[in-house]
């Protein structure tokens, strides 16, 4: 299946210059979103996970349905103060000022293979910072995976550098 005509392109979103890959249409379809999960869950399989985590919000649209075809566990990855309950925080520098990252304290048991989930791939500073947290609270981060890897933004070279295998459906 074309899985990539199932992406819709919004031009100038969130801001002007900027072309939006939607994966809205991708999930409104019911075989072409089975078939994401499919590709992504028999790539992840062999990573051997303990849990799976998602990055909020879209990666949590990915990550819930891929633990369950995995048979593993599903966290929460969230912007700052959204969770309750004792967190663990990691900031990290956006472009103009920072970013923070939490995971609620106790969720991840220390040397648990934790596969991070996110729809999308650019410059790969989200997924850096959210593998920083899970190694924080004691967490082997052996891969990442999404849906969409945009090309030529230096992601993959960045999770390259912190020793994370990348998996993506579409490039
Ligand atoms: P990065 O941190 O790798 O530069 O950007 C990836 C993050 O921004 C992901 O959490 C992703 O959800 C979001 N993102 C950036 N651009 C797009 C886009 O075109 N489409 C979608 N669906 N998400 C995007």
């Amino acid at each position: 299946m074309d899985l990539a005509s199932h992406i819709r392109r919004v031009p100038d979103f969130p801001k002007p210059g900027i072309l939006f890959y939607d994966i809205s249409t991708l999930l409104a379809h019911s075989g072409a979103w089975r078939e994401t999960i499919d590709r992504m869950a028999e790539a992840i399989r062999p990573m051997q996970p303990d849990l799976l985590a998602g990055i909020e919000s879209r990666g949590f649209l990915a990550a819930a349905p891929l633990a369950l075809a995995l048979g593993k566990g599903f966290v929460m990855v969230r912007k700052r103060g959204k969770l309750p309950g004792r967190t663990v925080s990691h900031a990290y520098a956006l472009e103009y000022g920072e970013d923070v990252v939490e995971v609620q304290d106790g969720m991840i048991e220390r040397g648990q293979r934790v596969v991070l989930v996110d729809d999308l791939l650019a410059t790969g500073g989200t997924a850096a910072a959210s593998i920083e947290l899970l190694r924080k609270v004691g967490a082997e981060v052996p891969a990442a995976a999404f849906i969409i890897e945009l090309m030529g933004l230096g992601g993959r070279e960045r999770l390259d550098v912190q020793e994370v295998r990348t998996e993506t459906v579409l490039q």
